[in-house]
């Protein structure tokens, strides 16, 4: 049996106790108690605190030169400090918790403490005290992440005891080939080193090689999933025509972009192809992406089949609906909504005229692929917005029924360090380019107490006949709270501005068809100021708008205001964005500044990365992204590309799939369940 699979009490000294109480950090065999790594070292070797840097952890020795004082705070808390001579510096060591060192310590104690150094105090913190000069054997200790009773100094006994009964058994996962390339440690001496390094440089090559493996087999599951995915059968390869795309595109009152034309070039290639496409369309907001799927989704009507849009919210369909419906009626195409509004005889009218093929094109939110809904021939679906989707969801969609191709459309500019870890399954064409004539949006940030300077300065842009929306407070995660917020400013912009403007009010809590008419106004210019919860804040699209407003806006995330941003500059009048804004943390003013310097939805989503991590930058759980051990996608990057270029290679190799030397890859796919329908073309 492999060690991923024997149960960690196998290990000496690990009993049942101590097995429920790992199972508490997620260790439930050997290999995971062996793959628990240190969160950091105890470094024991004895120095002398001249060479010390400020902050850093250090072990030295040295003569106690005053009785202990010892202060008690709070409850049961308390310091204890005395001074000690070593190598000549005379300075402070302090200890928290520790009283029972009082009385054993005095004048002419020699001591060995090991401790964090504040050079600017000349204090050391003391972790732990030992008498006498104590030199010890091993230098660098392990120290472990516990809980409770699991002390660091438990685990580390108990891995000890795992490594001396079980590191000759570590499979080596690595083809030789690979190791020899990058000059990587063996798996065993990888994981003995982690855990007991002996000197800086091992700990270096240890993480070098065990974070390599880690992002390759990430990246080969991601490459198995694509490929299994291409070799799908079922795909239609449906002989969608530039011409006839063409005949559509000269209908639109502008010139498409390079980007634009280009993108639709790929999209119709996968159309064509019997492979299933898979691919993502990354452009900016603003950039066009509409247009761009509706060029594809004529073509595939024109070629004989449907095509689906989906949205993520139900007024981003409605949308979606009236201008495709716009587009296309002229030319012949029937267009529906099928969103949660339309229910009971429409909603089945919809349903039957969809699967006799009298629809061509419906459009919908993500509900839309649903069970009940049946398509005479479904030759393309499109995704609008689906950042918000992991690896594992887009799956569950293609795998959906008919199998159709499938588009993914994102504004959200996903910064090059984690397109390849959250895309890496996909194939991307990237809008890069903005129409032409597009000003960059002025974006001021201003203190909430210039309320009313702001109000005079778009009542100004209300005469000129242009419009704004006001994004209003969030007070709270409640929606309640916000929806009255709304209310509240909509009352208070209402007897500011009116009679001369109208001011519409939209909220969550409104029901679907009150959001179409309220949406429909603005759209249509009855209303010139629109006040808002952040309901607005994916895709709509009213061009005559070039007023955002948004209060509060330190509460945003920079993906977000970004967004919110992205609903004004839509055509060749000059727009402006105003934060109103007093951030009290250092994070929030950055994020303000950050918004009035670049209007590059890449740059923002790098700095907005930096200020948050990866982990938060999706939201962990959105991400799609496996907890790794070491490795960090940001940091790792250059690694990343590397495993990725491998896995790539390794996926196309006869070697993977026959080997002996694969196995253990092949395996640890197998069990991803990243096989499924793979074969060798
Ligand atoms: P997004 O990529 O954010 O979804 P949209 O598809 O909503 O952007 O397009 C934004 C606006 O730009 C729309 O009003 C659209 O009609 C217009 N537009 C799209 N392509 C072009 C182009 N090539 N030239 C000028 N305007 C364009
Ligand atoms: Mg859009």
């Amino acid at each position: 049996m492999s060690l991923e699979e024997l149960q960690i009490t196998a290990v000496n000294g690990v009993g049942e106790e101590s097995a429920k109480l790992l199972a508490g950090l997620g260790l439930h065999t050997v290999t995971d108690l062996l793959e628990h790594f240190p969160f950091r070292y105890e470094d024991y070797k004895l120095r002398n605190i001249v060479e010390a840097a400020h902050e850093e952890r250090v072990t030295i020795s040295g003569s106690v030169q005053s009785e202990a004082s010892l202060r008690y705070y709070g409850k049961k808390k308390n310091r204890l400090t005395f001074r000690l001579l070593s190598e000549g510096v005379l300075l402070t060591v302090t200890f928290f918790n520790r009283a029972f060192l009082k009385s054993k310590l005095g004048p002419g104690s020699e001591v060995t403490v090991t401790g964090k150094w504040d050079a600017h105090r000349l204090t050391l913190t003391g972790s732990e005290l030992k008498f006498g000069v104590v030199e010890r054997e091993g230098d660098v200790e392990p120290v472990y992440h516990g809980s409770g009773k699991l002390t660091s100094k438990a685990l580390q006994k108990m891995i000890r005891s795992a490594l001396k009964q079980f590191a000759s058994e570590i499979d080596e996962p690595l083809p030789e080939g690979i190791r020899r390339r990058y000059k990587l440690m063996s798996k065993q001496e990888t994981i003995q080193h982690l855990h007991h390094p002996t000197d800086p440089e091992s700990v270096k090559q240890a993480r070098r090689r065990y974070v390599y493996e880690e992002l390759l087999l990430f990246q080969l599951r991601m490459q198995a999933f694509k490929q299994a995915n291409r070799n799908q059968q079922g795909g239609d390869s449906l002989p969608v025509s530039n011409e006839e795309m063409a005949t559509f595109t000269q209908t639109l009152p502008f010139e498409l972009t390079t980007a634009q034309k280009r993108s639709i070039a790929d999209i119709a290639n996968d159309i064509r192809s019997p492979l299933r496409m898979n691919r993502l369309l990354q452009g900016d907001v603003g950039s066009g992406k509409t247009a761009v799927a509706a060029a594809c989704m004529y073509g595939v009507v024109r070629a004989g089949a449907q095509a689906a849009l989906m949205a993520p919210t139900e007024i981003l369909a409605e949308q979606h609906a009236r201008s495709l419906e716009e587009w296309f009626a002229p030319l012949g195409l029937t267009v529906e909504l099928l969103a949660g509004s339309v229910k009971g005889k429409k909603r089945e009218e919809r349903l039957s005229r969809l699967v006799q093929g009298k629809i061509d094109i419906v459009v919908g939110t993500h509900a839309l692929i649903q069970d009940d809904v049946e398509f005479r021939r479904l030759g393309l679906v499109i995704t609008d917005e689906q950042h918000r989707f992991g690896v594992e969801q887009r799956r569950v969609l293609r795998n959906k029924g008919e199998h159709p191709d499938v588009l993914f459309m994102t504004a959200t500019p996903i910064p090059r360090t984690l397109a390849i870890s959250v895309f890496g399954d996909m194939d991307v064409s990237v809008l890069d380019e903005l129409p032409a004539g597009r000003k960059p949006i002025e974006t001021y940030w201003a203190r909430p107490d210039m309320l009313e300077r702001v109000l005079d300065f778009v009542e100004n842009e209300l005469r000129g006949g242009r419009q704004a929306y006001v994004i209003c407070p969030l007070i709270e995660e409640s929606d309640k709270l916000d929806v009255q917020n709304a209310i509240d400013f909509h009352e208070m912009l209402a007897s500011h501005y009116e009679p001369d403007f109208h001011v519409g009010l939209m909220h969550g809590r409104l029901h679907p068809t009150e959001k179409d008419v309220v949406m429909s106004k603005f759209a249509t210019n009855e209303f010139q100021v629109l006040v808002s919860t952040t309901v607005v804040e994916v895709g709509v699209n009213v061009p005559n708008a070039t007023v955002m407003m948004i209060y509060d806006a330190d509460r945003f995330g920079l993906a977000q205001l970004h967004q919110l941003r992205g609903r004004v500059g839509r055509g060749e009048a000059q727009s402006y964005c105003i934060l109103l804004a007093h951030p009290r943390s250092e994070v929030g003013k950055e994020r303000m500044r950050i918004m009035t310097e670049t209007t590059d939805g890449f740059v923002l989503s790098e700095r907005d990365l930096e200020l948050r991590g990866p982990g938060d930058f999706f939201g962990a759980k959105q991400s799609g992204l496996p907890d790794f051990k070491l490795a960090d996608v940001v940091h790792d990057y250059r690694t990343l590309e590397v495993a990725r270029n491998d896995a790539e290679a390794l996926i196309h190799s006869p070697a993977l799939y026959e080997e002996r030397e694969y196995a253990l890859l092949r395996r640890h796919l197998e069990r991803a369940g990243a096989f499924e329908g793979t074969k060798l073309d």
